[in-house]
């Protein structure tokens, strides 16, 4: 952040009296620009024993595969979030489970929030997908996949299912993970 949103003058990113982090502060007219995580909502869509992956038709990571997700609109549930995403990412409409994986990412301010589903409808590559198709298990593209987060939820998923159990994960994702997982490249 550069500028005020407030009143367009130039902003500085310091400690605020009473604080305990930088924040971006216009000494203009004394906004305090507080910024927050950002909450990923999305689904695990589930028919048979397949299950959906979108192939990104957008950055970042294009052309790799991912569950239906995306940031969550102000004014929304968590899980209206999820099926909204679901619908626009693979026009499929789905009967919303339980939470299932709840990451948090605290180097890029960012919790991902994934809940199960059941798929209910057909599905067709929407605005932001090149091609969307349903997966067995060893059919997973896992070399393939857009983010730690979606290989974590798939690998859950797979290890729950012998049991027939679904229980919340709960975890995180380190910068080491991150740089395990697309390399230092
Ligand atoms: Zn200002």
């Amino acid at each position: 952040m550069n500028f005020c949103s407030q009143c367009g003058e130039k902003v500085r990113f310091a400690i605020p009296e009473g604080d305990d982090r930088p924040r971006y502060l216009c000494e203009s007219c004394g906004a305090i620009h507080y910024q927050n995580p950002r909450i990923v909502a999305g689904t695990l869509p589930v028919r048979g024993d397949r299950v959906l992956l979108c192939k990104r038709a957008i950055s970042p990571r294009k052309g790799y595969w991912t569950l239906p997700a995306g940031y969550m609109e102000n004014a929304e549930t968590t899980r209206e979030a999820s099926a909204r995403e679901t619908r626009e990412e693979a026009k499929a409409e789905v009967e919303l489970g339980s939470l299932y994986t709840l990451i948090d990412l605290p180097h890029i301010n960012q919790v991902y929030m994934i809940f199960l589903a059941e798929l209910k409808s057909d599905y067709a590559a929407g605005e932001e997908s090149l091609e969307v198709a349903l997966f067995a298990e060893e059919e997973i593209p896992w070399q393939e996949l857009a983010f730690p987060t979606i290989e974590r939820t798939l690998a859950h998923f797979f290890e729950d299912r012998k049991q027939g159990h679904f229980p919340l994960h709960m975890s995180t994702i380190t910068p080491e993970d991150r740089e395990r997982y697309f390399g230092s490249a």
